[in-house]
């Protein structure tokens, strides 16, 4: 049900894009992605993995380490968990056409867990709540992105798909701008911004 505007807007046929038909193993902690997508306007795709979908947010500036940076962060469909992998160029005259790669992958769960007590469906619960409220707070266990974020979605904007991506003060933080690494997490690929 979820799926039905990322399966309009695409034509399976055009597109090496996944149609989320193929089975996904699911693991304790959830996963998230950020894909790098270079299309009409360069972008970062930020997924965080709910209730068996991708939750997506594309981020013109892309993720940052650094506190003091606010990213806006806009709310577009939900894709399926094979999207995840996916890497490649969608061809020309179809929905994003462009090249993609993964540019960072990991494990991610609620910030509101001390290590001892993780328990993966309390975890699902938070998560869920969180993006019901319009404020999720969240730990990522990527290759380039760790620590504490927190995702906030901006109540005065009229679409309601506005939402800011923070990064929290923690041991992971830093200055540098590592939306200017250009290098997939799970492959060879890179894609210059
Ligand atoms: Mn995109």
């Amino acid at each position: 049900m979820t799926l039905r505007e990322y399966h309009q807007k695409r034509n399976f046929k055009a597109t090496p894009e996944p149609d989320g038909e193929e089975e996904v193993q699911l693991a304790d902690e959830p996963m998230f992605v950020v894909q790098k997508h270079k299309a009409s306007h360069l972008h970062y795709d930020f997924r965080l993995e709910v209730d068996g979908v991708l939750k997506s947010w594309a981020i013109p500036k892309g993720p940052t380490l650094d506190t003091n940076a606010k990213r806006l962060a806009v709310k577009v469909e939900d894709h399926p968990l094979s999207y995840g992998h996916f890497e490649g160029t969608i061809p020309e005259g179809n929905y994003g056409a462009g090249e993609v790669i993964v540019w960072d992958t990991g494990t991610y769960r609620s910030a509101e867990f001390e290590d001892d007590e993780f328990d993966a469906k309390e975890n699902q619960k938070k998560i869920r709540a969180g993006l019901r409220s319009g404020q999720l707070k969240f730990t990522l266990n990527g290759k380039k992105l760790k620590g504490n974020f927190a995702l906030v979605k901006l109540k005065n904007v009229e679409t309601g798909k506005s939402w800011i991506l923070i990064k929290e003060g923690d041991e992971y933080a830093q200055k540098m701008d590592i939306s200017k690494d250009s290098t997939s997490a799970i492959s060879d690929r890179v894609l210059e911004g």
